[in-house]
C-alpha cells in the first residue's frame, strides 16, 4: 500500500473540518481530509440537510447542505483530497511525521493532524423490531434526504423529541403523517408543540400516544403496515408506506480514544491558545473539542480553525517567519 504524504491531515469533513481546508490553504498547507461518512458535510448533510440555519455570520438563512455546498466552492482553489467512507483507526508518530491508517488500508503520512470529528463516527438509535434490517433504507429510513421523496405518501414518525416533532410539521404538507411516542408530551421545542397539536387538530396529522412500534408487516423491503402497541398491551395496524424513525443518535469517537490523548466525556482537552491537544502536532476543533467556554456552534468551530491554522504553521515550515495578512491583502491562490 502506498503511502500518501502531506502536510495537514484532517479527521472529519464535517462543516468545521471542510473550513480549516481554507484555513491550511490560506497558509499555503495541503491537506488530505477523512470520513467515514460517503459525503462530506457532516451533522448537517446527515442529520438535518434540508433544515435552515440562521447563526452563520452573513447568511440570514442557509440549509444545511448549502452550507456544506459552499464550503466545498470556497476550498475548490486549495484542492483537498477525499477519503470518504474510511475511519482513521489508528494515528502514530513516525520521526518528525504522523502517521494515520484507515479502515480501508490507506496510509497517510502528515507534519501536523486536525481531528475535526465532532461527536465521532455517529449513527442512529435502532428501534428493536424484528426484520428492521430487511425495510432499512428501502421504507425505513433515520433521516429525511429529500423532502420530495416522501409526497403522496403515509408516514409514520417514531419519536418524541425536537427531529420527529419538526419533521411531522414539514412533511405533513405533502405527505399523510401519523406521528407516535410512548409518552403523552413531546419534548419539543414549545412553538414546534403548538404547531403539532394544532395541525392535528385540524386533521392534517394524526397523533398516536402513548403507543410504541411493536412490528412491521410487508415483504421485500416494502413496508405495508406498521403495529403499534400501548402498555397494556393493545395493539393498532396503520397502514403505512414509509417509517421515519427518530430516536435519537448513538455517537461514537471510537479509535480516537486509543490515541493517548486527553478525553474527558468524549471531548478532547486543548490549549485554546493553539487548539493543540496534549500531543504535540495534534490539534482538535469543532464539536470534538472541549475548553472552558466552549460553544458547540458551527461559527465557534470556523474561528477554531483559523487560531489552529496559525499554530500549525512553523510545523509545517519550521523556521519560516509568519506575516498575519488578511484575505483581502493576499488573495486566495493555492
Ligand atoms: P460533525 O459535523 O459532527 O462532523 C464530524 C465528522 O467527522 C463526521 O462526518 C464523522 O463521520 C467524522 N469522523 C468522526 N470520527 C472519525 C474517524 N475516526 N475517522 C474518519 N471520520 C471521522 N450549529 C449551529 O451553529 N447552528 C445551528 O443552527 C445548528 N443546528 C443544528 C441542528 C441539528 C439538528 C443538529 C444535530 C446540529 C446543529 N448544529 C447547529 C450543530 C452543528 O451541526 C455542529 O456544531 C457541527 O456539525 C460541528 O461540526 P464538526 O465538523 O465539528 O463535526
Amino acid at each position: 500500500m502506498n503511502q500518501i504524504t502531506t502536510d495537514v491531515a484532517i479527521i472529519g469533513a464535517g462543516p468545521i473540518g471542510l473550513f480549516a481546508v481554507f484555513q491550511a490553504g490560506m497558509l499555503k498547507m495541503k491537506c488530505h481530509v477523512i470520513d467515514t461518512l460517503e459525503a462530506v458535510g457532516g451533522q448537517c448533510i446527515s442529520l438535518y440537510p434540508e433544515k435552515p440555519i440562521y447563526d452563520i455570520p452573513a447568511y440570514p438563512k442557509i440549509l444545511a447542505k448549502d452550507l456544506a455546498h459552499q464550503l466545498m466552492e470556497q476550498i475548490e482553489p486549495f484542492s483537498p483530497t477525499f477519503h470518504l467512507n474510511q475511519r482513521v483507526e489508528q494515528l502514530s508518530k513516525q520521526g518528525d511525521n504522523f502517521i494515520l491508517e484507515t479502515s480501508n488500508g490507506s496510509i497517510i503520512s502528515a507534519k501536523a493532524v486536525i481531528i475535526a470529528a465532532g461527536a465521532g463516527a455517529f449513527g442512529p438509535n435502532r428501534p428493536p423490531l424484528e426484520r428492521l434490517e430487511e425495510f432499512e433504507n428501502k421504507s425505513v429510513f433515520y433521516m429525511v434526504k429529500r423532502k420530495e421523496d416522501f409526497r403522496g405518501k403515509k408516514v409514520m414518525i417514531a419519536g418524541g423529541g425536537d427531529s420527529a416533532v419538526d419533521w411531522a410539521i414539514s412533511l405533513a404538507e405533502i405527505a399523510d403523517i401519523t406521528i407516535v411516542h410512548r409518552r403523552d408530551k413531546f419534548r419539543c421545542a414549545p412553538s414546534s408543540h403548538d404547531q403539532i397539536l394544532d395541525l392535528a387538530a385540524k386533521g392534517k396529522v394524526k397523533i398516536v400516544t402513548p403507543y410504541q412500534l411493536d412490528q412491521l408487516i410487508g415483504n421485500n423491503g416494502i413496508l405495508e403496515e406498521v403495529v403499534l402497541k400501548d402498555f397494556e398491551g393493545n395493539c393498532k395496524n396503520f397502514p403505512t408506506d414509509i417509517l421515519l424513525s427518530f430516536y435519537g443518535l448513538a455517537m461514537d469517537i471510537g479509535p480516537i480514544e486509543n490515541w493517548g490523548l486527553d478525553i474527558h466525556k468524549k471531548h478532547l482537552a486543548i490549549n485554546p491558545v493553539t487548539m493543540e491537544t496534549n500531543l504535540a502536532g495534534v490539534f482538535a476543533v469543532g464539536d470534538i473539542c472541549s475548553y472552558p467556554g466552549k460553544l458547540k456552534l458551527i461559527l465557534t468551530g470556523f474561528s477554531e480553525c483559523a487560531i489552529a491554522c496559525h499554530s500549525i504553521y512553523n510545523l509545517v515550515f519550521p523556521g519560516e517567519l509568519l506575516h498575519f495578512e488578511y484575505s483581502t491583502t493576499k488573495g486566495v491562490t493555492a
